[in-house]
């Protein structure tokens, strides 16, 4: 009976935003969410977003009807040359196919799912040690076998990569290796681009497939080049791969859930083939789970993408919400230098992209919320937009305080 259904644990990072949203203190600060905020912690429309919106709502052809099964042909035509480049072999050879999703949850939702249903034996998929929260629930949702791999060393607060090279040869052959293609969440960490090279010749000798999970392409470095170039090598490697690509943060559309789903065959005499019946099934699955996308977001992010001057725009707004980031390290490891906090802080300005990892203890974290009123996740993850110049300093002296304890 209905009766015998367990209560399930509330989302905790939904959880913590209720929390904060309680607390009426004046001082109160959220590093929580992974969600921009300019520098009055307001959430941000980005200009150009704000154009695009401007002339989709003064377009008197504007309907709503439905989209295609795959999505706005303009949004994921743009969305795969963004992530593999206009000139890539593999678009001009046509062995990728491109699917529009919610989000970038609903991208790798999607590619679980086909990989679960297609992918030969019954794969193992390896995620990083720490990981986005969400993947090991999706990936369980459709039965395939989880693992991790080493990832972050608690010793320098930054890549175990012999740790992480060393669970990728141990893996069985043909295993799913899940990789953030740049500003890993919830590190900051990435590899360098000889790392990047090392793993792909480890994971070229054991036949892995790489599930490329792509959240902040443009929003680490503000170059939207730079942060998709490890995705590119791997194609250029000539890897079969999938990629899940989210627009949430680099276009600020979180709530329009636009994102895209990309599968890359290598380049063999039937990869044209082999890549129809790879999107025919895709189709199958959308249709069953979603239908078709919805289109708002998708209109806007497929206007920009395609318009020079907006595309030019866009690039603009994306440099002012990683500088804006990145001054933010500068400040905080600075005044934490001042104060002399105790231990290292150098990782909080290497650290890329949306969060830092602090190392701050579960016990750290707890304190600074019941004390000062910040809200940080239970792993010392925080999310580096919360940080602004007015509340930097107040911050780092709680930080401070808790660490002397
Ligand atoms: N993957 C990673 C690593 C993420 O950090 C996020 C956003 N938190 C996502 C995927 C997907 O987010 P969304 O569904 O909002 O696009």
């Amino acid at each position: 009976s209905a009766e015998a259904v367990p209560q399930a644990p509330e989302d905790p990072l939904f959880g913590l935003m209720a929390a904060y949203r309680a607390d009426s203190d004046d001082n109160k600060v959220d590093l929580g969410i992974g969600a921009y905020r300019d520098n009055n912690a307001q959430p941000w429309v980005l200009p150009v977003v704000k154009k695009a919106d401007e002339i989709l709502r003064n377009d008197p052809a504007l309907n709503h009807e439905y989209l295609p099964i795959a999505g706005l042909a303009t949004f994921t035509s743009a969305a795969a040359k963004l992530i593999l480049g206009a000139d890539s072999p593999a678009l001009a050879e046509k062995r990728t196919c491109s699917l529009q999703t919610i989000s970038g949850t609903g991208a790798v939702h999607l590619g679980a799912l086909f990989l679960s249903k297609f992918y030969p034996g019954k794969p193992t998929i390896y995620f990083s040690n720490p990981t986005w929260a969400n993947h090991n629930q999706i990936f369980s949702n459709v039965h395939l076998p989880i693992a991790t791999y080493p990832y972050f060393s608690k010793e320098t607060k930054g890549l175990d990569f012999e740790g992480m090279k060393q669970a990728i040869a141990d893996a069985p052959e043909q295993s799913i290796i899940l990789l953030h293609a740049c500003a890993h969440n919830p590190t900051g960490v990435d590899p360098t681009q000889s790392q990047w090279k090392e793993i792909a010749t480890l994971m070229k000798q054991k036949s892995h497939f790489p599930f490329f999970d792509c959240a902040y392409q443009g929003f680490a470095s503000g170059d939207l080049v730079k942060d998709i170039w490890a995705v590119r090598y791997f194609v250029e490697q000539g890897f079969e791969l999938c990629v899940a690509q989210s627009f949430a943060k680099n276009f600020g559309l979180y709530g329009e859930r636009a994102g895209c789903f990309h599968f890359v065959t290598g380049s063999g005499t039937d990869s044209q083939a082999t890549i129809g019946r790879i999107a025919s099934q895709l189709a199958i699955l959308q249709r069953s789970e979603i239908s078709n996308p919805p289109a708002y977001g998708a209109r806007i992010a497929g206007l920009i993408m395609n318009d020079e001057a907006l595309f030019a725009e866009w690039e603009e707004n994306l440099r002012t919400m990683s500088g804006r980031i990145i001054s933010m390290r500068t400040a905080l490891r600075s005044k934490l230098e001042e104060l002399g906090t105790p231990g290292t802080w150098n990782h909080i300005t290497d650290q890329i992209g949306m969060f830092s990892f602090t190392g701050l203890s579960e016990k750290q974290v707890l304190k600074l919320r019941g004390v000062a009123h910040v809200y940080m996740t239970k792993n010392g993850r925080i999310s580096m937009a919360g940080l602004n110049t007015g509340n930097v300093e107040y911050f780092a002296k709680a930080v401070d305080k808790v660490v002397r304890e």
